[in-house]
């Protein structure tokens, strides 16, 4: 028997490409926009707080995954912290509207007046080595600071994932304080014996690319190491741990998993003690809360066959899909095939490559790919592109940084756009490339001013 054909509805991306299109949100004068849907986000914030609830804890979202004003506010205003790494990230945060306790600064190359900034204004920060630690001392000799915590960011050497780029607890890696070195942990002690305002430890082991069991292991010495701490110094000194972020994203399908609650079953059986509530707990995730409402969407400018591959030529290549178009074996996308009213591309489906704009051969987002066969006109859209895509623009071939919307969708399947991030115009690209400094070299070439005549 043939089960009569049901209406399947429609996933929010597929509706929001549409209306899109309709709007004229996408078309000839905006070839590529980034949405996001907003309350996919809303509910990856939800589960991340319900998979570790009852514990005590601040989870903020790592700016960098996503570091654009309204995201942030919309974070904020669901009740997340906000975790950053440069003077941009903070102070983009700061304009979000985050109050100065739940932000995390984590700059590896923290300036003095950086440092002096956070300390001022009561943020956290996580101290990468002891030469850093030796700047805050400096800093509060001089009676700057609030109370705010002062962590120490260790490294627990566990090991690599599947990018060797994302993995951050290498042996050598760059980031925090290499636990397993001679003399590490006597050292970290000694700091906190030393200095009672030091009250925290960080690790953040990957990012993308590593298993459960790899972070838990990473947080599991991290947990060791504070027991250890506070036994030896006979006092509950360390008080927090950082857990950072890097749960890994599914690119495969719409499926998200691995989910926040499979995190914590792993952390619980490993890391016994953790949630207790002894610790308060942080967390740094990114794009796990963000990816999978994230959508690039571009229209096919031209189509051709090259060497009797069939190549639709888009507007989204490595300007919005860097790490793709240059470790496409790290970092595979699924490209979505619509037609020109941004429906989903029915019919036989030809291996294609997705080419983007800029001058370079490798600036593919998809080779070979099965796919409906594009014409011009139609539209491709990168999904799972939520989080280091559209928000982390790279400015090869000067293509100007695309608009981004946010969207949700109603239950009578209306849509709701809002703008999040307006294109770049060719003038504020010219601005950047210095055309105020336009003379500057010209006029190094006309010969030297005489040097003017001491006057007497
Ligand atoms: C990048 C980063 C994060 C976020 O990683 P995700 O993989 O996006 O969750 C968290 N903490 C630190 C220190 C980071 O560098």
């Amino acid at each position: 028997m043939i089960p009569a054909p049901t209406r399947v509805r429609p996933t929010p991306r597929n509706v929001a490409l549409g209306e899109a299109v309709r709007f004229g949100l996408l078309g000839a004068h905006a070839p590529v926009i980034g949405l996001l849907d907003v309350d996919g986000v809303l509910r990856a914030v939800d589960e991340l707080r319900t998979a570790f609830e009852p514990a005590p804890v601040l989870h903020t979202f790592a700016a960098k995954a996503c570091a654009l004003v309204p995201v942030l506010r919309l974070m904020a205003q669901a009740g997340m912290g906000c975790e950053v790494a440069s003077a941009g990230e903070l102070h983009l945060a700061l304009a979000a509207g985050f109050p100065p306790e739940r932000l995390i600064l984590d700059n590896p190359a923290k300036t003095v007046e950086e440092l002096r900034f956070a300390l001022t204004r009561g943020i956290a920060i996580n101290l990468d080595n002891f030469q850093e630690l030796a700047r805050v001392d400096a800093l509060r000799s001089e009676g700057v600071g609030t109370g705010a915590p002062i962590g120490l960011r260790v490294n627990p050497q566990v090991g690599t994932g599947s990018i060797g780029a994302m993995s951050t607890a290498t042996q050598t890696s760059k980031f925090g304080i290499a636990l397993g070195d001679p003399g590490a942990v006597n050292a970290i002690v000694a700091a906190f014996a030393q200095r009672p305002w030091l009250s925290r430890l960080h690790a953040h082991v990957g990012s993308q690319g590593c298993s459960l069991e790899l972070m838990a292991a990473g947080i599991k010495a991290t947990y060791k190491l504070a027991e250890h701490i506070n036994t030896l110094l006979g006092r509950f000194q360390v008080r927090s741990l950082d857990i950072g972020g890097g749960l890994p994203v599914n690119f495969a399908d719409d499926e998200v998993k691995p989910t926040y609650a499979d995190y914590v079953d792993v952390l619980r059986a490993r890391v016994p003690g953790l949630l207790d509530g002894r610790y308060t707990l942080l967390t740094e995730f990114g794009r796990s809360l963000v990816a999978k409402s994230g959508t690039v969407a571009s229209l096919v400018e031209y189509t051709k066959t090259s060497g009797g591959r069939p190549i639709a030529i888009t507007h989204a290549g490595a300007q919005v899909a860097t790490r793709t178009v240059f470790m496409p074996n790290a970092w595979p996308l699924r490209v979505g095939a619509h037609d020109a009213n941004g429906r989903p591309k029915e019919g036989p489906t030809v291996p294609q490559d997705i080419a983007g704009p800029c001058c370079f051969a490798g600036d593919l987002t998809a080779v070979a790919r099965p796919l409906p066969l594009l014409e011009p006109g139609d539209v491709v859209a990168l999904h799972d592109t939520g989080a280091y895509y559209f928000s982390t623009h790279f400015a090869y071939n000067s293509l100007p940084r695309p608009a981004v919307y946010g969207y949700r969708v109603g239950e009578d399947d209306r849509v709701r756009f809002a703008p999040i991030r307006d294109a770049q115009s060719i003038g504020e690209l010219v601005q950047e490339g210095g055309d105020e400094h336009g003379d500057s070299l010209v006029g190094l070439l006309d010969p030297a001013p005489e040097e003017s005549e001491p006057a007497g």
